[in-house]
Formats: C-alpha cells, structure tokens, sequence
C-alpha cells in the first residue's frame, strides 16, 4: 500500500496545497496531511481551525486524512508505516530548502520524499502572503479554498 505524508504548517490552506493534495490522490492509496505543530512559531489560525479548513475541504476525499503532529516527519511516517512524504515546490528557494531537508531525512531512514511541481496557476501563492491579504482586508478568498473563511 503507498501511503504518503504531506506535512505543513496549512496556515492556511491555500489553492496551492488543494492543487498539490488533489493531483497525489491518483499516485497514493492514502495521503496523511499532517500539520506539524512548533512551539516557536506564531500562528494566525488556531492548529483546530486549520484541521477543521483541511477536513472540511477533503470530506469526499475517503483516501485524505488529517492529524497534527510535534516532532520529526520521519518518525510520523515510521509511526503510520507510510514510505513516502510529498511535498511541493513552487521555486528555486523551495527546492534548495527542500533539498537539504529530503537529503536529511534520507541519511536517517529509508522514506523518499516525491516532489510535485506547482501548477502554474497557483505558483504564487503562499500561506503568509494569504495572512498578509487577510490581515489588510485584501480579497483572500481567491486565493483559498471555500472552507477556508474568517470567522
Ligand atoms: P511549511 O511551513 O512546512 O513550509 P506550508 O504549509 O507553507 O508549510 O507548506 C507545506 C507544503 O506545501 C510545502 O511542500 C510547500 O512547498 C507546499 N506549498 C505551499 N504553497 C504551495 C503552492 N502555492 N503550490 C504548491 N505547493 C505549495
């Protein structure tokens, strides 16, 4: 069975991630989104409302499911037994970041991470510059899936 981890920090869910989750969903038996929690890091969504975006937006996905985690991604995959963790890349910067990460988690265990190139479409679009629109009143809703709003 091919079992795949996504972890992020899905602060929030974007139609970056959406279009990443949706074209694995053909390549893995059961994709885990896992949100990884960090103590040092300031979040504008509580770790409940992002579960709760992520659910809300694969409730007819039965293959997606959603935990949070604290600790290595490795050791979640051991602890789920899922070979593979998935991960995006939108640019230069993200492959040099997730290079030396992959490169880590390689020299530590066995698991493969599987790269998914970005559609062109939503390349742009990241978490923070999301909370940046939020935060000026900006129309974030284009750039989001539905199940994400502001309470
Ligand atoms: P992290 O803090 O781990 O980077 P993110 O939630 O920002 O968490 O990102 C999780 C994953 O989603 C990463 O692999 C990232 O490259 C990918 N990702 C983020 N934004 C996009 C996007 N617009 N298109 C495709 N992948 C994306």
């Amino acid at each position: 069975m091919r079992k795949a981890i996504f972890p992020g920090s899905f602060d929030p869910l974007t139609l970056g991630h959406l279009d990443i989750i949706k074209r694995s969903i053909p390549l893995f038996d059961e994709i885990i989104i896992a949100i990884g929690v960090n103590a040092e890091k300031k979040y504008m969504f509580s770790l409940e409302e992002r579960k709760q975006f992520i659910e809300e937006t694969f409730k007819d996905e039965p293959s997606v499911s959603v935990i949070t985690y604290e600790g290595l991604t490795i050791d979640l995959c051991k602890k789920h037994h899922a070979a593979f963790i998935l991960r995006g890349l939108r640019n230069p910067a993200d492959f040099e970041f997730e290079k030396a990460i992959a490169h880590t988690n390689r020299r530590l265990s066995k698991i493969e991470t599987i790269f998914l190139l970005t559609a062109a479409s939503t390349s742009f679009i990241s978490s923070s510059i999301v909370r940046d629109v939020i935060r000026n009143g900006g129309d974030y809703k284009v750039l989001v899936p539905e199940a994400v709003r502001i309470k």
